[in-house]
């Protein structure tokens, strides 16, 4: 089946061969598209995500961007008496999990024949979309807020993309960016439904990884939900094509810092709230207001899953905690492994959690410093 794009407030449908990331009722698009895949079909492939080539919604193998991301290891990782299988998504090329939406994101933008696109992002998104866009060769401007952390603004410019810093917050740069879309194709990981279906390759290789078997549980961020979106969607296909048995419950990470789908989980809202928002150590899943929330909670109660947030301790603790193991993770990371931990305490004895490590210390080797 051909990708079509689909609004989820009006459902209106639109060809996924035009450059659309909004429907024109200013709704979300969702991308509506049945996987041929099939493991049986992954014989010989190289290890990358692109193994699941049926499965991604870009037509021609000559228009993949790719740095042959993926198939990360998936290690046992004990927390006290109780361990987890932990993704190392730290390793993508651009230092975190983003990655994986962008290659898929960025393929079809060279497939749309789009030449400039732009990006907002507290960092790590924006790091990931100028790399692939450099080698794409395709034009791109990232709009961050001036007190994102220098390093993952180092890294941007350094790619080539041109940097557009935002005196406010990070709600007043997606705004900026959303006034600059009206012009310029918007690559955006929040609206973009292309994205979810490079993220969704979470859930591809977790399987993979298993022998073909969901996991009990995964434990996700929900900062702007693209793993949990993704996951859910990557899931979904699996189980609907009869290669899994059953749904993995999602389990939702937030701070308690900048916690609205958290907050509408406990309250049971039908609206996800704007967030007071905190100070947090974990500047990549401290959204006040992701633009998906509903479909995250959603997604997260569709499954059975839970959300719970996290205390600054409890982030600064986890990242001791990893570091001391050797796995150098950067804040907002150890904010997913700081909810794993609360999770591993009342999960059943032989329920198989998976979580993952988001994105690399070394982007925020600053920060961890002054801790
Ligand atoms: C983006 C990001 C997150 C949060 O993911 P969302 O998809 O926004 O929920 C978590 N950790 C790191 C390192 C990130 O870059
Ligand atoms: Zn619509």
């Amino acid at each position: 089946m051909k990708a079509i794009l689909s609004c989820s407030e009006c459902s209106t449908t639109y060809r996924a061969d035009e450059p659309r990331w909004r429907c024109a009722c200013g709704g979300l698009l969702d991308v509506e598209f049945e996987p041929a895949f099939s493991p049986k079909r992954l014989a010989g492939r190289s290890y990358n995500l692109w193994r699941y080539r049926e499965a991604l919604p870009v037509e021609k193998d000559r228009n993949i961007v790719s740095f042959g991301e993926g198939c990360t290891p998936l290690l046992e990782v004990a927390f006290g008496s109780r361990s987890a299988l932990i993704k190392q998504d730290q390793l993508f090329t651009s230092g975190s999990y983003k990655d994986r939406g962008t290659t898929v994101l960025l393929s079809k933008i060279k497939e749309l024949g789009v030449k400039k696109i732009l990006e907002d992002s507290s960092g790590n998104a924006g790091c990931s979309i100028a790399a692939y866009s450099a080698k794409a060769g395709i034009d791109c401007a990232i709009y961050v807020p001036a007190s994102a952390s220098p390093s993952k603004l180092a890294q941007i410019e350094a790619y080539g993309a041109r940097l557009h810093r935002i005196n406010g917050s990070r709600e007043d740069t997606a705004a900026a960016a959303l006034k600059a879309a009206e012009k310029t194709y918007y690559a955006s990981h929040c609206w973009n439904p292309f994205f979810f279906h490079g993220t969704k390759t979470f859930a591809y290789e977790v399987c993979e990884q298993l022998n073909w078997k969901a996991p009990d549980t995964v434990v996700l961020p929900v900062g702007n939900g693209t793993l949990v979106i993704g996951a859910h969607i990557g899931f979904s296909e699996l189980l609907h094509a009869g290669i899994i048995k059953k749904m993995p419950r999602i389990i939702g990470v937030q701070v308690s810092a900048c916690e609205p789908v958290a907050t509408a989980f406990r309250e049971h809202l039908q609206r996800i709230p704007v967030a007071d928002k905190k100070p947090s150590l974990a500047e990549g899943i401290a959204t006040a207001a992701p633009v998906r929330g509903r479909q995250i909670l959603d997604c997260i109660l569709d499954t059975g899953g839970e959300l719970l947030s996290v205390s600054e301790n409890e982030i600064k603790a986890a990242f001791r905690e990893m570091a001391r193991s050797g796995y150098f993770i950067e804040l907002t990371s150890a904010a997913v492994v700081a909810g794993l931990k609360i999770y591993l305490r009342r999960a059943g004895q032989k329920e198989k959690v998976v979580s993952l490590f988001t994105g690399s210390g070394l982007k925020t080797a600053d920060k961890i410093s002054a801790l």
